[in-house]
This record gives structure tokens, sequence and C-alpha cells, in this order.
């Protein structure tokens, strides 16, 4: 491992500035950043700790009458038993409370927890050739290989790999907005939706952002759709396991149990956050019985496309999509 210099700025615009070194790296909480760099996955030779920078907007929740606001330094734990925001809108402490363990939910700040990189073996262990989004131009070995936790929607030939997180299929489901602060000041509002670039041809760019943009909040717009709302997470194991199959989901119910409107993010399935709109377009004007959700959960996944060890990921990620669906049109509210 190579020696690596260490600051901690006070304000964003030295932050933003000190990663004009072609080297340097933004860290949070470290539980990403940390583990890659001693396996010599990510490279830096200068961190930039964002922890203690002064903008008191960065570690704050603020719920207004419209949306609410949530800084990119809230750890997840403070976001999950926030009163205001489990009281608003359930699905976004159950999708951090499932999410790792309690002692990295203390560490990790959402910013990073956005930006966390994927769980493929082989993009883990440098030792692989071929991994495209590593080296890219390389190959991608988990698509012949072990691609039994691997995507089925939205992976092209050069990567397969599974968006891991769990909060973002929330965000990308209540149609959140990033803001960011960049280079020269420049400020800018990203739909959740539109951070993460699906694989392509270019697995190794994974978002829209700049090297030097730091992620300052996400804001949610309120709806009716939220106190309706769930996060169903189906793993190997009932804890510190990522996600074979999630679904985010928030509704609008009529009086009769018509669906007014449907939010649905997917995760442990597709290479992105997942938001599914054909499901939503499946569902609303229409009553949530079982017959409807299983109708939404085939066109969630009409456009899936397996390979030899995933297939299984289709029926289930399915399934999970109809228990989360029947799970919050029986909430009582
Ligand atoms: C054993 C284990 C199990 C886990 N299980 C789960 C799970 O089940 N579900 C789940 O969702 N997650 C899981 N995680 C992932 C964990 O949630 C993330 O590692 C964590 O949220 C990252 O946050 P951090 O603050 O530590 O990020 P860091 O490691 O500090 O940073 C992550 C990335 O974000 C960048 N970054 C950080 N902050 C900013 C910012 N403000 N602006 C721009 N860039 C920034 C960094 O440069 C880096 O590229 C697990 C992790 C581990 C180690
Ligand atoms: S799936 Fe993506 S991350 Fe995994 S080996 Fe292939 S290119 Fe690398």
């Amino acid at each position: 491992m190579q020696p690596i210099t260490y600051e901690k700025p006070e304000t964003m615009e030295a932050a933003v500035r000190a990663l004009g070194r072609e080297d340097a790296l933004f860290v949070a909480g470290g539980t990403t950043v940390f583990d890659l760099l001693k396996v010599n996955v990510m490279q830096a030779s200068h961190l930039v700790d964002v922890t203690r920078l002064a903008d008191p907007r960065l570690s704050a929740i603020e719920i207004g009458e419209e949306e609410i606001r949530i800084g990119s330094l809230v750890r997840m734990a403070d976001l999950a038993a926030h009163p205001g925001i489990r009281a608003i809108c359930p699905l976004i402490p159950q999708s951090l409370d499932l999410g790792a363990s309690e002692q990295i939910r203390n560490m990790a700040r959402l910013g990073g927890n956005v930006l966390q990189r994927t769980r493929c073996a082989y993009f883990r262990e440098a030792s692989f050739a071929a991994c495209n989004k590593r080296r890219p131009g390389s190959g991608c070995a988990a698509l012949e290989g072990h691609n039994r936790q691997h995507a089925v929607l939205g992976a092209s030939d050069a990567c397969i790999a599974v968006y891991p997180g769990d909060f973002p299929q929330a965000l990308a489901a209540l149609d959140a907005r990033v803001e960011t602060i960049g280079r020269q000041g420049r400020v800018r509002a990203i739909p959740f939706t539109k951070l993460h670039r699906l694989p392509d041809t270019t697995p190794h760019v994974e978002t829209v952002l700049e090297r030097e943009e730091l992620i300052t909040g996400f804001v949610i717009p309120r709806g009716p759709w939220m106190k309706r709302s769930l996060y169903l997470k189906i793993r190997d194991r009932q804890s510190y396991a990522f996600a074979l199959a999630s679904a985010a989901v928030a509704l609008d119910l009529a009086a009769v149990g018509v669906v007014r409107d449907a939010r649905i993010g997917l995760g442990g399935v597709a290479t992105v956050p997942w938001r599914s709109a054909e499901a939503e377009a499946a569902l609303k004007g229409h009553p949530l019985t079982e017959e409807n959700a299983q109708r939404a959960a085939d066109a969630a996944f009409a456009g899936a496309f397996a390979r030899s060890h995933n297939h299984y990921k289709i029926p289930l990620g399915k399934q999970t999509l109809v228990r989360a669906l029947l799970g919050a049109a029986a909430m009582e509210i």
C-alpha cells in the first residue's frame, strides 16, 4: 500500500479545491473507502475527510411542508432514528435499518452510502484480471463465472454487477434530488434516478458526478404516498447481508382501494438503484389486488435478462415486489 496524506477541510470550497489533485478522494465514514484502499481496488494518495465541514445544513434533517431535506453528512443511524421521518415515511428508516450493521450505520454518512461500490467478488479482488469496472477494457469475469448475486436488470455485456445499497432504492422511488457543489462553487440538483449511470460500455464510470463534485444533500418531495410505504429486503440470512432482491414501495390509495399513485424502487436485481415506471403504470387506476400486483411485477421484470446462476432473481424479484405491494396496501394508516 502506498503512503496516503490526509486533510480535514472546514469549508466546502476548500474540500472541492483539495480534490483538484488527481489522486485525491473524498472520504466520509470510510466504510467503503478504507475497505477498498486496503485491497488496492480503490487508489488514492490524498484523502479529503469531509466530516468536519462546518456548514450546519450538511448534518441537518429539515422537514418542510413541501419537502424534506437531508444533509449528506447525516449518519445512516441518525436518519433511521429520526422520529419525524419515521412518522412521515416508514420506507426511509426501514431501508436504512435493514442495511449493513449497527456499527457501520453509526459511521457511514448518506453521501457515502449512495456512492458505495458493488460487492461483485471479481471487482473486489484485485488479482482477478478481467473486470471492466476495475480495469477498463479487461473483460468481465462474472459473465461466465459465478454470477448468482448479479443483476438481471440494466446489465450490459461489459458488466452485470448489482448495485448493492438499500436506502438509494427509497430515494429512487420517492423522486429525490441530489444537491451538489463543484468547481468554482457551481451548485446543481440532479434527479436521484439520474445520478448512477447504467454500465453500458463504460462500467467504470458509475455516476454523472464530476471528480471534484461534493454531494451536499438530498431533497425528497412530500406526498400522500409516503405514509403507506415500506421496504422489503430478501437476503441469504436475516441480518448483515446484501439484498438478493428488495422493493421500496409507496402507495396512495383511494378509499375503495384503487391505486391513485404508486412509487416503486427495486434493489438487489439491477445495476443501478432501479425505478420501475412500468410497474407503477400497471397499477395506477386499478384496485390493489394480488392479481394486479402480480401484473405489475411481471411488467417490472419484462426486460430482465438472466445469466447462468441468477435466473432465480426474476421470480424472487417479482415475488418480493408482490409481497411489498400487498403489505403496503394492508397497512393501517
Ligand atoms: C460488511 C459490510 C456490510 C454492508 N452491508 C450493507 C447493506 O446491507 N446495505 C447497504 O446499503 N450498505 C451496506 N454496506 C455499505 C455501507 O452502507 C457503505 O459502506 C456506507 O454507507 C458508505 O458510507 P461512508 O460514509 O462510510 O462512505 P465512504 O467510504 O467514506 O465513501 C464512499 C464513497 O463515497 C464518496 N463520498 C463520500 N461522501 C461524499 C460526498 N459527500 N460527496 C461526494 N462523494 C462522497 C467517497 O469518495 C467514496 O467514493 C455494507 C458495508 C460493509 C463494510
Ligand atoms: S460484473 Fe462488473 S464488476 Fe463484476 S467482474 Fe464484471 S465488470 Fe467487473
